[in-house]
């Protein structure tokens, strides 16, 4: 019976997905992979999905899960066991942190990358049950498998594309954190993704938000997109006090606790800029169409313009633990652990445009998610390897911007790269950073 009941329900729902899918593919506006409404279920999906309703947990495979963004998806899954159970735990070389998260979840497997930090793990300490794999293959293997129904890929920066690739190549649906994937190599993600089956949900806050927006209306009554950005620690800062912006000021962020890397970019702004690359393949909108816009209370999380002039936005307390829920129960809303408005409290949201002049960063964004090809992933590299360097106190905080315009104009552009080419042009950028910062 309750097979039946299952049946009925996913035949009607692919049946409007279909339609849904032709339109936007057809209207070439906003892309399947990553739409609301589409529900191109991955089998996993379906297996855990019974009249429409989550029949069993899922399984949830945490990449990056020692960082900012892999301990909230901790939290999630720990305050929601009916719906989520953690099958796989991986890190790079954090293993204390690993081996208490593993003793306290107790996943089926612990994965970390870096062998030298694997070889640190003594016998016996992991919990019974959970079994040690080693190195970036096994990851990927292990991300493969059948037994996993849902990937939270939150390795920070280029390294995360390699595991978010595999999930996506097994058709997997990715509860994507690592903008990076995106941002170096978005239109060879998402048509992988559309080939296999596979799903990108975005856990970054302002596509969360997007996306959520964008279940209010059809993919060609979408006019414009608006990013909001919290402006960062300086933004109000002149342009002068910037040059002596220090990394412990610059690791302070007033509205979000994150990892040092988006810390640095939020201060700078890149963030948004690699935030307006990422939109710009995820929802398939031409860069014309995104838009910044500062909002320091950090509570309207984005905004879709619809044809009638209609402005939807998302709202919620700045934490994370919402869009990572959003992402790993989507296409349901369930009760989950994260804050709520206290509409007792007066409460004030504020906007205004980006000072270009403090913050060129943006424009990086707006530039390189307009070439597409090559110019997301050498920004993202370029300012990879500057943020390195600013953290080391190799280069000044402006110089950050500066060098990452520099390579992003200088590089050898091309229009429709493979994958080897988005490789081969990221370490190019990396290198022309550290020659830049050494002279
Ligand atoms: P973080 O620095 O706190 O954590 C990074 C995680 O990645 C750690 O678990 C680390 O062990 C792992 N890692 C690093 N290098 C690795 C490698 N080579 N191989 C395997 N694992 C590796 O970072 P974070 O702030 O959690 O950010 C993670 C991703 O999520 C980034 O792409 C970031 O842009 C994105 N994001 C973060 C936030 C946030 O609030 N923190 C918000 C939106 C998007
Ligand atoms: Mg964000």
């Amino acid at each position: 019976m309750r097979e039946k009941t299952w049946r009925q329900t996913h035949v009607k729902v692919e049946v409007s997905a279909l339609n849904f899918y032709t339109f936007a593919v057809t209207h070439r506006v906003l892309s399947p992979v990553a739409m609301p409404f589409t529900h191109r279920s991955a089998a996993a999906d379906v297996r855990a999905m019974v009249g429409g309703k989550a029949a069993e947990a899922l399984r949830v495979a945490v990449l990056g899960s020692t960082g900012s963004i892999g301990t909230s998806t901790l939290d999630v899954i720990a305050a929601c066991p009916a719906r989520f159970s953690p099958y796989l735990l991986a890190a790079h070389r954090s293993t204390r942190l690993l081996l208490e998260q593993a003793r306290a979840c107790r996943p089926s497997w612990v994965v970390v990358v870096d062998p030298a930090a694997a070889a640190e793990i003594g016998v016996g300490a992991l919990p019974e049950g959970t079994r040690l794999a080693v190195g970036p293959e096994a990851l990927d293997d292990l991300v493969q498998s059948p037994e996993v129904d849902r990937v939270v890929s939150a390795i920070v920066g280029a390294a995360g594309l390699r595991s978010t690739w595999a999930a996506l190549e097994a058709g997997k649906t990715v509860a994507l954190a690592n903008k990076e994937t995106l941002v170096m190599a978005g239109p060879l993600a998402m048509r992988l993704a559309e080939r296999t089956g596979g799903r990108i949900v975005p856990v970054d806050s302002e596509h969360s938000a997007i996306h959520q927006a964008l279940r209010t209306g059809s993919a060609d009554e979408v006019t414009r997109i608006v990013l909001t950005a919290s402006g960062g620690p300086f933004r109000t800062r002149s342009r002068e006090s910037l040059v002596h912006v220090t990394p412990e000021e610059a690791l302070k962020h007033p509205t979000w606790s994150m990892g040092p890397k988006i810390t640095i970019d939020s201060a700078t702004m890149m963030n948004k800029a690699l935030e307006l690359i990422e939109a710009r393949w995820l929802f398939g909108l031409p860069a014309a169409k995104l838009a910044v816009l500062v909002h320091p209370q950090s509570i309207v999380h984005s905004m879709v313009e619809f044809v009638d002039g209609s402005v939807i936005a998302q709202l919620s307390p700045p934490d994370m633990r919402l869009p990572i829920q959003y992402a790993l129960s989507y296409p349901e809303r369930i009760d989950g652990p994260t804050r709520r408005f206290d509409f007792t409290q007066a409460m004030t949201l504020e906007f205004s445009p980006p000072d270009p002049a403090r913050f060129p960063a943006v424009r990086l964004g707006h530039e390189a998610a307009a070439r597409g090809g090559t110019a997301g992933a050498v920004l993202n590299a370029a300012n990879e390897e500057a943020v390195r360097g600013f953290l080391d106190g190799a280069i000044r905080f402006t110089d950050i911007a500066e060098v990452c315009a520099r390579v992003l104009d200088e590089h050898p552009f091309q229009p429709d790269p493979s994958l080897d080419d988005v490789r081969r042009l990221d370490g190019w950028a990396r290198q022309e950073v550290v020659k830049w910062a050494c002279v």
